[in-house]
C-alpha cells in the first residue's frame, strides 16, 4: 500500500450466520481477509431490537476460537433492558473482549423495541460507569446525516454527546461523497472531539440491494454511480468491475485525505473487499 499505514486501523464487518453453512462460508471469508489485510479487529452485528443478541455472542465466540484477530461486538440498546445489557457485557468480559461497538440500534420490523435506554450516548455513560476503561468504545458516526436527525447541527450535537460519554473512536455510515466525510472530521476539529473517525466502506455488488440499503440508512448514491449501475445491473461482470474501482478510488483518496484506517461491511463475503484491498496495495 503506498500510503504510511502503521497507525491505521482497517478492520471487517461481519453479521452473524443463522446456518451452519453461514457459518462455515462466513469462517472461510475472514480466513482470507485474515491473511491479505491482518485487520486490527472484525465486527460482528447485533439484530435489530435485540433481536439476535445470542447468534451475535456465538459467533464472536467462534471467530475468537478460530483467529489471533480481535473481535468486537456490536451492541446495542434498543429493545434491552439494564439487566440484559449488563449480562452481555459480563459474558464479553469473561471471554476476553476488549472492543464493541456501541449503537442505540435499529427497529425491530414489528416496531416494537422498549428498552432502558434511549439512545446510544446513554448506553456509551453506563458501560463507562459499569465496566470502567475496560472497553475500548467504538459508536456510529454519520458523514450524511443519520434519517431521524431533524438538522444536521442536531445530528452533530448528538454525535459530540456520544463521544463526551466516553468513546474511543467512531466508525462512519458508509457514503460515496468524500467532502461529506472531510466536512465531518473538520467538524470534530473544530469541537476539539480528538477521535478518529474511520469511513464506513460499502462494496459495490448489487444495485438493487445497494439502492435498498441506501434509502433506509440515508446513505447517498451519486446521480453518476447510479446511472452506471443502472445499466449494469444485468451485467454481474461489468458492475463489478466498475464498483471495485469506484470504491477503490475512494479509498484512496480517503487515505490520501488523512483517513484514520477503513471499515469495510464485508457482508460475510470476501471478494470485493479483497478487491479493493489489493488495488490499495498495488
Ligand atoms: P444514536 O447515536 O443514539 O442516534 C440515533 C438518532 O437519535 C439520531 O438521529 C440522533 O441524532 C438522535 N439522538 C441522539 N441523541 C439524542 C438526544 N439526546 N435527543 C434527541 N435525539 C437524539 N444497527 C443495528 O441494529 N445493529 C448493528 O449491529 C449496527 N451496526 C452499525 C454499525 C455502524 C458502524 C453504523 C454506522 C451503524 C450501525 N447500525 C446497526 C445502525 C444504527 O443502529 C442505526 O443507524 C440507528 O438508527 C442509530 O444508531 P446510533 O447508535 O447511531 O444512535
Amino acid at each position: 500500500m503506498s500510503q504510511n499505514n502503521t497507525h491505521r486501523t482497517f478492520s471487517c464487518e461481519f453479521f452473524p450466520p443463522s446456518t451452519e453453512k453461514g457459518m462455515s462460508n462466513l469462517l472461510q471469508a475472514k480466513q482470507g481477509l485474515e491473511q491479505a489485510m491482518s485487520p486490527a479487529f472484525f465486527s460482528v452485528t447485533f439484530g435489530a431490537g435485540g433481536s439476535n443478541r445470542d447468534r451475535t455472542l456465538e459467533t464472536v465466540k467462534q471467530l475468537r476460537e478460530t483467529n489471533n484477530t480481535d473481535v468486537a461486538p456490536h451492541i446495542s440498546c434498543m429493545g434491552s433492558s439494564r439487566r440484559q445489557i449488563d449480562d452481555l457485557l459480563q459474558g464479553y468480559i469473561d471471554m476476553g473482549v476488549k472492543r464493541l461497538v456501541v449503537l442505540r440500534g435499529d427497529m425491530p420490523q414489528d416496531g416494537k423495541a422498549e428498552g432502558d435506554f434511549r439512545y446510544a450516548s446513554e448506553l456509551v455513560a453506563h458501560i463507562r460507569e459499569t465496566t470502567g476503561e475496560h472497553f475500548h468504545i467504538e459508536v456510529a458516526a454519520y458523514p450524511e446525516y443519520h434519517p431521524e436527525s431533524p438538522t444536521p447541527a442536531d445530528d452533530f450535537a448528538h454525535f459530540a454527546n456520544k463521544v463526551r460519554a466516553g468513546a474511543n473512536s467512531a466508525i462512519t455510515q458508509y457514503f460515496y461523497n468524500i467532502e461529506a466525510w472531510l466536512r465531518l472530521v473538520d467538524q470534530c476539529e473544530a469541537a476539539g472531539l480528538g477521535i478518529p473517525v474511520v469511513p464506513g466502506i460499502m462494496p459495490i455488488t448489487n444495485y438493487a440491494n445497494l439502492v435498498r440499503f441506501s434509502d433506509n440508512c440515508g446513505a447517498d448514491i451519486p446521480r453518476w454511480i447510479r446511472k452506471n449501475l443502472e445499466a449494469w445491473q444485468d451485467d454481474r461482470e461489468s458492475l463489478l468491475a466498475f464498483g471495485t474501482e469506484v470504491v477503490s478510488r475512494l479509498c484512496q483518496q480517503l487515505l490520501e485525505q488523512g483517513a484514520p484506517g477503513l471499515h469495510f461491511y464485508t457482508l460475510n463475503q470476501s471478494a470485493a473487499t479483497l478487491a479493493i484491498w489489493d488495488n490499495l496495495s498495488s
